[in-house]
């Protein structure tokens, strides 16, 4: 069990409060009318689920039912931090450059 804190609510929570939605900021295809089947199954099914350090993202589905983005260690569960998706995209794309 970890500690999440919502921005939302402004409250460190249980991680039991929040559902996990999966892997954050995954890229839609650039020309959804010709993407091939591929491409569509790679964007629906297809994660990176590595050991180490994952953006993702969590439902606060017992509390303001907004989404969270959080940077989690896998492996050690260590939270990096937890912000809006607006936040944590603008740090994801940092870190991403
Ligand atoms: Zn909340």
């Amino acid at each position: 069990m970890f500690i999440l804190h919502c921005p939302h609510c402004a409250e460190a929570r249980e991680e039991e409060e929040f559902s996990n939605a999966g892997e954050a900021f995954i890229v839609r295809p650039a020309t959804p009318d010709s993407a091939s089947d591929a491409e569509w199954g790679d964007y629906v099914f297809m994660r990176k689920n590595s050991k180490g350090w994952h953006w993702e993202q969590w439902l606060h589905a017992a509390g303001c039912r907004k989404v969270v983005v959080v940077k989690r260690h896998t492996a050690t569960h260590e939270i990096a931090g937890c912000w809006t998706l607006a936040e944590g995209k603008r740090l994801y794309l940092q870190e991403e450059a």
